[in-house]
């Protein structure tokens, strides 16, 4: 069948992530429904902001988030200051190197200069500098140090979904080192601020803390694989049910449960519009007699071939079903019952050109056909039941011909 409606195909011709659409979709208008105005000042701004490409969006809103940990020792650092807990021209070196960074990250993502890159997210990139980034603050912020450690728990935790397990052990094992060796460097340097015993205290704790949630996230991570694997299982045991239920196993065209619905839908149609459509019934001539000379098997084959040539031969917007046995339904949408008549001349041509039986011995296989156009108000079945009058007449009347119903 031609003209199926597919909405994920079209989301994926778009580029449209999965969250991405079920967020427009669930969020009230419709961008075809309802045009929002075009010069909507908030609109404008998020897009010059954010990006107009899905995935890019995606990509700085991520970040954006990410970057709350910076914000978070902005703060902090102001409140050392006032506090007196912090070296001033260390803190203020510091809050300018991390500006600085945001600045290049959000530069690199809103100019598309991450495309290039084998990870456009820069996730890596970006938790790998969050390490560096919370290890100088630990140097900077002695008295309130043993609290920013947990940032690098929280870095990780923005990683989760994003990270292969390479790259979460290269983090850990990073940080880790990077940490025990200041940590230590420092208690060894300055041990009256730094003493020993709370060093160790903070290395041991990062240690484990990142170790646990590292194999906690690995755990998610295989749980959300499987979901995954599960729902693809579901999404082509769902397709194949769709198959199943509405396509014809012999000839792969819609089966007679569909074509009605069809049908019905396409009146709805002429009706609403005033379109007219036509209702053909096709019936293979003297078809036993193609089973009783060459077999079943060769009968079945003929069935196929001229499914793929009438197929050919008609319209996209046409739909060809099979209606039951070498009985087959064609629906003409926006065609008047004399076009159809021309259409049906068209598969007949077709057919002569196909050699729809291989035997060198078989005559050509011929079809007769009775049209019906749809008249608004009437039911399908009784449209159905006009063709197949015209097609009993077509039958009587010595077959390989078109007979319209009046
Ligand atoms: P007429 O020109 O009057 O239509 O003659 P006919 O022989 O085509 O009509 P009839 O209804 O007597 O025979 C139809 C034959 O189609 C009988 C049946 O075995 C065959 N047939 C129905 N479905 C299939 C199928 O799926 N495969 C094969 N090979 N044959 C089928
Ligand atoms: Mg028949
Ligand atoms: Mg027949």
């Amino acid at each position: 069948m031609k003209c199926a409606h597919r909405l994920p195909q079209r989301r994926r011709r778009q580029g449209i992530p999965d969250e991405e659409w079920m967020d427009k979709e669930n969020d009230g208008p419709h961008p075809q429904r309802d045009v929002p105005p075009p010069g909507h000042t908030t609109r404008r701004l998020l897009s010059l902001v954010l990006d107009d490409e899905p995935r890019q969006r995606l990509r700085i809103t991520r970040a954006f988030t990410s970057m709350l940990v910076y914000v978070t020792c902005l703060g902090l650092a102001e409140y050392a200051l006032v506090h007196r807990m912090a070296d001033p021209v260390a803190t203020r070196l510091l809050e300018g190197g991390m500006i600085a960074w945001m600045v290049i990250v959000y530069a690199t993502l809103r100019s598309g200069l991450n495309l290039r890159f084998r990870d456009p997210s820069l996730t890596f990139v970006q938790i790998m500098a969050a390490g560096a980034w919370i290890t100088a603050a630990y140097v900077v912020f002695t008295p309130v140090r043993g609290a920013l450690l947990m940032l690098l728990a929280l870095t990780l935790v923005f990683s989760i979904f994003n990270l292969d397990r390479k790259r979460r052990r290269i983090y850990n094992g990073c940080v880790v080192v990077g940490t025990g060796l200041t940590m230590f460097t420092l208690s060894t340097l300055r041990p009256d601020d730094y003493p020993f015993q709370v060093e160790w205290v903070h290395f041991v704790l990062t240690a484990v803390v990142l170790a646990v949630m590292g194999r906690l996230s690995e755990q998610l991570l295989a749980i959300r694989a499987r979901l995954r694997s599960q729902r693809n299982e579901l999404e082509a045991a769902l397709s194949r049910i769709q198959e199943l239920a509405t396509r014809d196993a012999l000839t792969g065209l819609p089966n007679r449960r569909y074509a009605t619905d069809l049908f019905a839908q396409l009146a709805r149609g002429a009706e609403r519009t005033g379109s007219p459509l036509t209702v053909c019934l096709i019936d293979l001539d003297h078809f036993k007699r193609v089973n009783d000379s060459y077999g079943h098997k060769a009968g079945d084959i003929v069935l196929q071939r001229f499914a793929d040539t009438a197929t050919g031969a008609l319209r996209e917007s046409d739909v060809l079903a099979r209606w039951g046995g070498e009985e087959f339904l064609a629906l003409l949408p926006d065609t008047p019952v004399k076009k159809a008549d021309q259409s049906m001349a068209r598969v007949r041509a077709a057919l002569a050109q196909t050699r729809l039986v291989a035997a060198a011995d078989a005559a050509a296989v011929t079809f007769s056909a009775g049209l019906a156009q749809f008249r608004p108000g009437e039911s399908i079945e009784h449209a159905v039941e006009r063709a197949d009058f015209a097609l009993y007449r077509a039958k009587s009347d010595g077959r390989n011909r078109c007979v319209i119903s009046d």
